[in-house]
């Protein structure tokens, strides 16, 4: 007997052996050298963060504001205006090698022929409107919003971190090269939207414009990440590629149910029945998948990078996958990477205290993971609801009909490797991630004419700084205004020499 128990502590004592080598050889052999996507990157002209300053001064205070679609209003365009006028005169060397287009009345193209018209160009994107200051805010700022103030080794100002830094760095690159005497074998194309916070009619009627002249972008690159400090999953400064952007859709619930006198109340009344059908919604939420890109590409290009544990977490999810989830759900935006989110938004009942609506609504306002779809998303909300008797939902068509996820870019191609270099290179020798990005850009614009869409800027922000994202006191380093600029030239010879 004792001699059985023997042998059965020993088998248990042998089976914990195997799981633990098989975590560990598991974990050893995970993922994917960052290496593989460094490439040596071109000489570029020297710049100097003083004087890019002094330009990103200037167009800080040009106050592009929109609020609502159709911005700029007439008599409102002034700041537009003055925003071209000063990209004229100021970069008069790229000017005078570019042809420039306005399509939308505002959004401005550049185009640099490239000496080999047969290859398909590249576009680098960014965007001149900003978002307006919350009211009652003005006085928590170090400096005011529209002042162009530099001052303690920062620019301060609403548009610093989004996006009026990409967009004058930009042009410091182009203008540097094109002084230089440099020739691009790819044509070179830039769009600055105009409305990209309200609408993105602009970049729009850019892309209109380019599938009229049958041009398909080898790279479209508009913003989106930057190098991060730090990184959550691997705890140090890492340079974030966006490859995808999430989609948008509202459904609307409508709650039916017999109205009437608050004083003969029924059980089950539409408000109540409509609260059944949120809270439901909001306990089973759409499912996470970690076993597709982006989040596949985001954990396998990273895992060198981890600190152990997390990487043995990934490496063996067979193991630790519950886990995962719950640390990814725990917090709102790596919630927001895993799964379609689920935000109830509007709700709205009877109009008068004593009496009972017939009808009630609310609107769920979902952020479609590139694993979903608008369909998949109603489908997932009409099984929830479908045992709670009297409510119903539809895609709501007030915010137009929604939009799908973008397609996922490739991280195996010459522009990922390319903005992976770039991105070690500006950040000291940090790895690279792919990832997806929660909210919206221009580029969502450009799937008809790319396949290889990016979102990211060689800047590297702390990540106490992305709090400056439509919020207060949004301020840049000087220090990231030359490393920019030289990370946006580095991606213009790389890309357009060959
Ligand atoms: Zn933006």
């Amino acid at each position: 007997m004792l001699k059985r128990i023997g042998q059965f502590i020993g088998l248990l004592v042998l089976l914990a052996l195997v799981l633990v080598a098989v975590v560990v050889v598991r974990t050893m052999t995970f993922g994917k050298s960052n290496d593989a996507n460094r490439m040596e990157l071109p000489s570029v002209p020297e710049f100097s963060s003083d004087e890019i300053a002094t330009h990103l001064s200037d167009i800080l205070q040009l106050p592009t504001i929109t609020l609502t679609a159709g911005d700029p209003r007439p008599g409102q365009e002034g700041p537009w205006i003055e925003l071209r006028d000063y990209l004229q005169t100021t970069y008069p060397a790229f000017n005078a090698v570019a042809e420039r287009h306005l399509v939308a009345e505002h959004t401005i193209l550049y185009g640099w022929q490239g000496s080999d018209t047969s290859l398909d160009p590249i576009l680098l994107m960014a965007h001149q409107d900003v978002v307006p200051i919350n009211l009652g805010t003005e006085d928590q700022w170090d400096a005011p919003p529209f002042a162009g103030i530099v001052q303690d080794g920062y620019v301060y100002g609403r548009g610093t971190v989004d996006n009026k830094t990409s967009l004058i760095t930009i042009m410091e690159a182009a203008e540097a090269l094109a002084a230089s005497g440099y020739q691009p074998t790819r044509s070179i194309w830039i769009m600055f939207g105009h409305d990209e916070e309200v609408s993105g009619s602009g970049a729009q009627a850019g892309v209109d414009f380019f599938q009229e002249r049958d041009i398909r972008m080898e790279m479209v690159l508009d913003e989106g990440y930057f190098i991060v400090d730090p990184f959550p999953l691997t705890g140090s400064s890492t340079g974030v590629i966006g490859i995808a952007e999430k989609g948008y859709v509202t459904i609307r619930l409508t709650s039916t149910a017999q109205g009437g006198h608050s004083s003969t109340p029924p059980r089950n009344s539409a408000n109540v029945q409509l609260s059944r059908a949120l809270v439901a919604l909001d306990e089973q939420q759409m499912p996470a998948d970690f076993s597709r890109p982006p989040m596949s590409e985001m954990i396998s290009s990273v895992a060198a990078d981890m600190p152990f544990m997390t990487r043995m977490a990934f490496a063996n999810q067979w193991l630790f996958r519950p886990m995962i989830e719950d640390q990814f759900a725990a917090d709102g935006a790596s919630n927001a990477m895993i799964r379609t989110t689920t935000a109830p938004t509007m709700i709205s009942g009877s109009i008068k205290e004593n009496v009972l609506p017939q009808n009630s609504y609310a609107l769920v306002n979902f952020r479609i993971h590139p694993n979903d779809s608008v369909e998949t998303v109603l489908a997932h909300v009409r099984d929830v609801i479908s045992d709670i008797d009297g409510v119903t939902a539809d895609v709501d068509q007030s915010g137009g009909i929604g939009s799908e996820a973008s397609p996922v870019s490739p991280t195996e191609n010459r522009a990922y490797q390319v903005l992976a270099s770039v991105a070690s290179d500006a950040g000291g020798g940090v790895p690279a991630v792919p990832a997806l990005v929660l909210g919206a850009t221009d580029s969502r614009w450009t799937t008809e004419i790319s396949d290889n869409i990016y979102r990211f800027a060689p800047g590297v922000l702390p990540i106490g700084d992305l709090q400056g994202f439509h919020g207060t006191n949004e301020r840049i380093s000087v220090d990231n205004l030359e490393r920019m600029a030289r990370g946006y030239a580095q991606i213009m010879v790389a890309m357009s020499s060959e």
